[in-house]
């Protein structure tokens, strides 16, 4: 059986469920269907959540949202009666309405409506069972999941066999109040589904065909990664683009269960593969899994003569950081100097009262700033013992002038991390990408 989620996108109009009750009927086994609401048909529409925010928004500050609502509204209509389903849903938009308009409604339950509404005529539309999010998905009063009560409450609710939509992105607190995830929380309402069932693998289906390879703001059409590991992922997606809702890794991973990403305009790509690790290697010329990176990174330098055989300098300079609440992404270190390499944003405001402190309590003999850093990472698990991948890196970069700044590879070698100037981060990208897939 497989778990299969559909974003905002692919749940924008009738035309899009269409295509989803084809990718449904083309595999049997997708049984657990699992929702957003309706998101942007064209790039200039609006996601049905975040109209919900703003006419909560505009209930608080005692404007009318009359005209929102009705925008909300009538996209779920036009959905249904496009579709010719002849569910009734206007007595639920009407209470709705009514219900905010006497401030009776929370934030919270007001916005994981969209993706009720659209399960309710997902399910309508495919014959399948509706199980509300609000019937299994348990939080606990600090706002975690409780996993084992969630899991347990879904297959009680769930007929196997039958077909079943869900809405994703909300749950149920103790007191029986209706709670959300943070924004792209479906993500992690399949992810659960997926785990209390068992699901042979979790699809997400979204409108790219899989994680690519860099991003396409900077490399031309790059390709998809047809297969990454979890730790890959969560390298690549700690700087890079995030496909996927980082809290919806944990359920799936634990049980072992693969997640594949999909499109829905594109089912026939087979997307990306995301799972614990890879037996076979399909393709055993590529070395590098993505390539991400991000700007404004700041590096704090300094060098202290005999400071190999002193105790505690780095410690010193890390307390410092650690009082202000910053923390540190990279140190790279040489015998005699050590630099912290931070975002530029953590640091900016009590920039001088931390040189100060680190001059006083560490005192290095020298003590610098750098600015305008960019961060690059080439992730790749294959990388690892072997030689010459960050030779042809650094090759490549230097026939192409870029200067590299800082350079930081983690013991496990699933990457390699180097600094460049801001202004040659795009370039430094390129440059990689075309090193190495496109040859
Ligand atoms: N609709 C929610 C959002 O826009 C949740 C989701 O789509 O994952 O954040």
């Amino acid at each position: 059986m497989k778990v299969v989620k559909f974003g905002g996108s692919s749940m924008a109009d009738a035309g899009q469920y269409r295509k989803i009750r084809e990718i449904l009927m083309a595999d049997p086994e997708r049984k657990v269907v699992v929702v957003s609401a309706a998101g942007k048909r064209f790039a200039a529409d609006h996601k049905i959540t975040d109209l919900l925010y703003l006419c909560y928004a505009h209930i608080q500050y005692g404007v009318d949202c009359s005209g929102v609502f009705d925008m909300i509204a009538s996209r779920y209509l036009d959905i249904r009666d496009d579709l010719g389903l002849d569910l009734p849903i206007e007595g639920e938009l009407y209470d709705l309405k009514q219900r905010l308009n006497d401030k009776k409604v929370t934030q919270e339950e007001l916005v994981s409506r969209g993706e009720y509404f659209s399960a309710k005529l997902m399910a309508a539309y495919l014959g399948f069972q509706f199980v509300d999010a609000a019937d299994w998905v348990k939080f606990r009063f600090d706002g975690t999941v409780d996993k084992e009560a969630s899991y347990e409450a879904l297959r009680h609710h769930v007929i196997m066999g039958y077909g079943a939509v869900i809405p994703g992105f909300y749950g149920v607190m103790p007191d029986g109040a209706i709670h959300t995830f943070s924004r792209g929380g479906s993500d992690i309402t399949g992810a659960l589904a997926a785990a209390a069932l068992d699901a042979a693998v979790y699809e997400n289906w979204t409108d790219v065909s899989g994680i690519l390879m860099a991003d396409p703001r900077i490399v031309d059409d790059p390709q998809a990664i047809p297969e990454v590991t979890y730790d890959e992922l969560r390298e690549l997606s700690y700087s890079g683009a995030q496909v996927l809702h980082e809290d919806s890794i944990f359920p799936v991973r634990e049980k072992n269960i693969p997640v594949n990403i999909r499109n829905t305009n594109a089912p026939e790509a087979p997307g990306t593969m995301i799972q614990e690790s890879f037996t076979e290697d399909s393709d055993p010329d590529r070395f590098i899994t993505g390539i991400t990176g991000k700007k404004d990174f700041s590096i704090i330098s300094m060098t202290k003569r005999g400071m190999s055989n002193q105790v505690g300098v780095l410690q010193k300079v890390l307390n410092v950081l650690v009082r202000h609440g910053i923390s540190v992404d990279y140190v790279p270190n040489g015998i005699d100097n050590v630099s912290v390499v931070l975002p530029t944003a953590a640091i900016e405001k009590d920039l001088y009262t931390i040189m100060a402190e680190i001059q006083k309590e560490a005192e290095p003999d020298s003590l610098d700033v750098h600015h305008q850093i960019a961060v690059v990472a080439a992730v790749g698990r294959k990388m690892a013992f072997r030689p010459g991948i960050s030779g042809k890196i650094f090759a490549a970069l230097g026939e192409s002038g870029i200067n590299i700044r800082m350079i930081n590879q983690g013991p496990d070698e699933l990457n390699i991390i180097f600094g460049v100037d801001n202004h040659d981060f795009k370039e430094a990208i390129r440059v990689l990408y075309n090193s190495f897939v496109t040859k």
